[in-house]
């Protein structure tokens, strides 16, 4: 009996970060603090220009360095060692924090070769963010404090609002630049827009932007409407037009047959729970699908990392990127406040805390199946069939 699932492959996103974004909305003054004079860096001549990202993908790798990086580290905080990243499941920690922690399962390596927290950018001194407030500044001063899209997404009626500058937030691994869009004088917001500028996925830094449509009404968890993926390569910009990505739910069946003999221990065998000792996972996962573009999108045989305490229920397999198609992660995106079920996820990043804008598929198991018993059944298929 080899375990199916139901599977929503959308052109890009779906899952949860909807309902932070919503909730930020909600709480956005309706008008936004006085504006300041027009950035040099946007487009000149205008009362709000249609704006483009792709100039700033520059920005990203420092971005990235003056990030919230430890678990020392907090918005205001940064600690005073050198940084390690696992290269796997990409979780960071601070030399000083790494000392404490086990971390045999990871494969950290230094951030920034040459040492210190900041690398090579502590040595710049252009004051041009060597610091994380210093950061902060100048993406303020390079980001307009009005914008509109390039141009309006494609059949989705969304991008032609005026989106207003609400905050800027140094997060984990990124700094984030959220705009929001009202709907008139003192209405309700009807889109934001978080934009991203840091680490992506598994591989190098560039800008995520994810739209949020709140003008349906809805509340609670919304899925991206729209993404825009910027690649940061040598430290320049491109003048390319923006190229975003509208958010398209689609349906497909796909199946899940583990590699036979190949198991190794559950996340609950590996906690010691006495009820749970024999239990064990797949190794291998070959994804299949009778859908032609699901399984372009996520078929193919997946392997289970050893990254224990950064994933949730240690589960986290990875495709390698081969003959053109990227490397998929397949991992178990928790419901954040614990009041719905978790979810298997296929995403082009290893980790859920990237948020939706990464996730390429969400698998919808049957009713009462919860995705640690649908793991195990897994598992057992490895081992009873072939
Ligand atoms: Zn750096
Ligand atoms: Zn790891
Ligand atoms: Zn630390």
């Amino acid at each position: 009996p080899h375990a199916a699932a139901a599977a929503a492959a959308a052109a890009a996103a779906k899952d949860e970060v909807g309902e932070s974004s919503a909730e930020e909305a909600e709480a956005a003054p309706p008008h936004p603090p006085s504006a300041a004079p027009e950035p040099a860096a946007a487009p000149s001549g205008a009362e709000h220009k249609r704006f483009s990202f792709g100039p700033f993908v520059g920005l990203a790798g420092r971005a990235q360095c003056c990030s919230v990086l430890c678990t020392c580290e907090s918005s205001g905080d940064v600690s005073q060692h050198g940084i390690l990243r696992c290269s796997c499941c990409q979780a960071t920690l601070c030399g000083m924090c790494a000392a404490h922690v086990q971390l045999e399962s990871h494969t950290m390596l230094p951030l920034h070769p040459e040492g210190g927290r900041f690398g090579a950018d502590a040595a710049a001194g252009d004051g041009d963010g060597a610091t994380p407030e210093e950061f902060e500044g100048s993406l303020r001063r390079a980001m307009p404090d009005a914008l509109q899209l390039e141009e309006p997404l494609a059949g989705s009626g969304i991008g032609t609002e005026l989106f207003r500058l609400l905050r800027v937030d140094r997060d984990r691994d990124a700094v984030r630049i959220k705009y929001v869009s009202h709907g008139g004088e003192g209405a309700a917001p009807v889109a934001t827009l978080s934009v991203a500028f840091g680490r992506m996925g598994a591989a190098g830094v560039g800008i995520t932007a994810t739209l949020y449509d709140l003008s349906g009404g809805k509340r609670g968890l919304l899925p991206p409407a729209a993404r825009l993926v910027l690649r940061g390569g040598g430290g320049g910009g491109t003048s390319n037009a923006d190229e975003w990505e509208v958010c398209e739910e689609r349906a497909a069946t796909l199946s899940f047959e583990p590699e036979h003999g190949d198991v190794s221990s559950s996340y609950r065998s590996e906690m010691g729970l006495l009820d749970f000792k024999e239990e064990v996972v797949a190794n291998k996962i070959h994804v299949g699908s009778s859908d032609t573009q699901a399984a372009s999108l996520v078929g193919g045989t997946y392997v289970r990392q050893r990254c224990r305490g950064t994933t949730v229920f240690g589960a986290l397999w990875k495709r390698e990127a081969a003959g053109g198609s990227e490397a998929m992660w397949l991992f178990v995106n928790p419901d954040v406040d614990r009041t719905g079920p978790d979810h298997l996820v296929f995403g082009t990043t290893p980790t859920y805390r990237d948020g939706r804008a990464f996730h390429v598929a969400e698998l919808r198991l049957r009713p009462n199946q919860p995705v640690l018993e649908w793991l195990h059944a897994l598992g057992q298929a490895a081992l009873t069939d072939g």
